[in-house]
């Protein structure tokens, strides 16, 4: 369906906000009852009340968890049988496409081309892939003496608790659930309180597809109440998580404090794009460096925040990337032309404001943009904004902003560039632009980022390639083969032949 104002205009009035927990297969409230506004951020409105699941609720949803799984309904399925369901259930996003698309758009302010044409088709691309990979994969038998047969098989690891953040509500949350369920585990979702809709609408739609009764919780709620009870509870034993690096290292401590239960981390970043002079086409170049950061309003783990130009293209590089930075800003989000919407809430819009006073009181100058906009809509939404002459010891070159702030600096040779791209606490990303392979090649290898594009800047995020950090930006990946890891125990098995 091509996306037009009226059909989402005729979507949206048929609209049902969901607002429930779901456990056990059913839609219910919180045992207090309490609930927490969500607001959208396209015009400061209220949405609806969502529940908030506490501790009693974490508790009935990780028996429910483990009862099945120990029951093997779904654990002892074979892999062919899960497959199958899991398909159903990207056949059921698809029916309900511009819905899930609507409510996410509604939660968190981006836009609805964004929502319908990337995150719902890449979400059921990552479900379809590991559906169909999951019984094609082979145990092994390890070469050992002929006295003895050793079998090296994989297990579900058990009950997997899933934290995710906003910036993508339902993509995030299928990078983990999609790995996890179809892997044997019972899975609890808990979507961040900034977007909790399109995850509490697939409990129905994963049930619709056969999943059976408790395998699949969710949990809307807030960080330190359900994520924190998730976290420390000792009958789980995975938690992954997507979300800041601050979060993440608490998470590390509740496993820690518990029962030393798997974590997998996917972090933040402050990812270097490097520009060399014989960079081969600097208009693509320019457009796929504004887009990294203005593309979903700057709120991407892996966003080229830092761009990084050789001197003697300086002027002329980020005279390119300004003008394209003209045809980014925010607009309307449920208006499908529009390129970027709302920021998240109005919290992460001070964020990034007090950010460019920062960076202005460093001494770093504004090249364009800077200001908060649209505010008569009584939304969030912030200008793409430019800084230059931008030092790396900054704080606004260290600290993630996660908003639509690109901080510009300079170098000379390639050990500068190598060494500046490398002097940050995060490892989630780099772009590098050359013609010449060798340089390419050897930057790349020098960089110590998870993913490294090369003349292209995110164009190919698919589910076949894994994604995560080194240093602080996360531990594990997700995507790919690697990131069943996450989910699997290993064991080793030996049998005696007499
Ligand atoms: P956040 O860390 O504030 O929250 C993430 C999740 O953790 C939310 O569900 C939140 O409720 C929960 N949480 C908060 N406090 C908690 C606690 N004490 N215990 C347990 N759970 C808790 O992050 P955010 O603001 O939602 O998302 C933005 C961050 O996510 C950025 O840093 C961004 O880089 C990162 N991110 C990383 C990736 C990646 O793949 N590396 C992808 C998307 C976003």
């Amino acid at each position: 369906m091509n996306l037009t104002s009226e059909n989402i205009k005729k979507a949206k009035s048929k609209l049902k906000y969901p607002y429930e927990l779901f456990i056990n297969g059913k839609y219910q409230k919180s045992t207090s009852e309490k609930s927490f506004d969500n607001i959208s951020p396209i015009d400061g409105n209220l949405i609806n009340k969502v529940f908030l699941a506490q501790q009693e609720d974490v508790d009935l949803a990780v028996l429910k968890a483990r009862e099945t799984f120990n029951k093997g309904h779904w654990s002892n399925l074979p892999p062919g049988k899960r497959k199958k369901i899991l398909l159903k259930f990207a056949t059921l996003l698809e029916r309900d496409r511009l819905e899930l698309a609507l409510l996410d758009t509604i939660d968190m302010g981006k836009t609805i081309n964004d929502t319908y044409n990337a995150d719902l088709p890449t979400s059921i691309d990552n479900i379809e892939w590991y559906a169909e990979i999951i019984d094609k994969l082979f145990d092994d038998i390890s070469p050992s003496s002929n006295e003895y047969m050793g079998l090296i098989t994989k297990e579900p690891i058990g009950v997997v608790a899933a934290i995710v953040p906003w910036n993508y509500p339902l993509w995030m949350a299928i990078w983990k659930i999609a790995p996890a369920l179809i892997t044997g585990n019972s899975v609890i979702l808990k979507p961040a309180e900034q977007s909790p809709m399109s995850a509490i609408k697939i409990g129905a739609l994963l049930s619709e597809a056969g999943l059976p009764e408790g395998v699949f919780s969710v949990l809307p709620g807030d960080g330190p109440i359900t994520g924190k009870s998730l976290c420390l509870h000792n009958d789980i034993d995975c938690v992954a998580f997507t979300g800041s690096g601050e979060v993440g290292k608490l998470v590390l401590q509740y496993s820690g404090q518990s029962n030393m239960k798997r974590i997998q981390l996917e972090c933040g970043g402050k990812s270097p794009n490097i520009i060399f002079a014989d960079c081969p086409d600097l208009d693509s170049a320019a457009e796929a460096s504004a887009y990294a950061i203005f593309g979903n309003q700057g709120e991407v783990c892996s966003a080229g925040s830092r761009l990084i130009v050789q001197k003697e293209i300086e002027k002329d590089f980020l005279d390119r990337v300004t003008k394209i930075s003209e045809t980014m800003k925010p607009a309307d989000p449920l208006d499908p032309s529009s390129f970027a919407g709302a920021i998240v809430n109005s919290e992460q819009l001070e964020k990034i404001n007090k950010y460019v006073n920062i960076g202005k009181e460093e001494g770093a100058e504004i090249k364009v943009g800077g200001n908060i906009t649209m505010r008569e809509t009584g939304g969030c939404y912030f200008e793409p904004t430019i800084f230059k002459d931008v030092r790396n010891n900054m704080k606004i070159a260290q600290e993630e902003i996660f908003g639509p702030v690109l901080t510009t600096l300079t170098f000379t040779n390639f050990d500068e560039a190598i060494s500046i791209a490398n002097d940050t606490e995060y490892g989630l990303a780099a772009g590098i632009w050359t013609k010449d392979i060798n340089k390419a090649i050897k930057a790349s290898r020098e960089i110590r980022a998870g993913t490294v594009y090369i003349n292209n800047y995110e164009e190919g995020v698919d589910s076949t390639i894994p994604l995560g950090g080194y240093k602080q930006s996360g531990i594990g990946r997700d995507n790919g083969y690697q990131a069943l890891e996450n989910y699997l125990q290993v064991k080793s098995t030996w049998i005696k032949i007499s």
